[in-house]
């Protein structure tokens, strides 16, 4: 909608009606499950760069302190405090016991 703002061009408005109607038709969806899962797609395939964006600050003092390992068994991520070295973690999501270097 801003670029056709100054350029004027149709197609580029109607394509921009599109993405609205059909963001809107998103956003209304009240199919929460599978919007839950979509937004859980689309956080995994962009990593951590969505977090360092929304608290660059922040992102970068966790990183410092913190490790994060990722369990084997069901992919939750456990944070642990850096320069601990070895250590043997339960899971706090399945319990399963894996261990990490912190
Ligand atoms: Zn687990």
């Amino acid at each position: 909608v801003i670029v056709d703002l100054f350029a004027h061009t149709t197609w580029l408005s109607i394509l921009a009606l599109v993405l609205l109607g059909y963001s809107w038709f998103r956003i209304t969806s009240k199919r929460v499950g599978a919007r839950s899962l979509e937004n859980a797609r689309v956080l995994k395939a962009t990593g951590p760069i969505v977090p360092f964006l929304a608290n660059p600050v922040g992102t970068l003092r966790e990183a410092r302190v913190y490790v994060h390992l990722t369990c084997p068994s069901c992919g939750q991520r456990v944070r642990i405090p850096r320069g601990k070295g070895k250590v043997r973690i339960t899971c706090p999501k399945c319990h399963a016991r894996f261990e990490g270097k912190a």
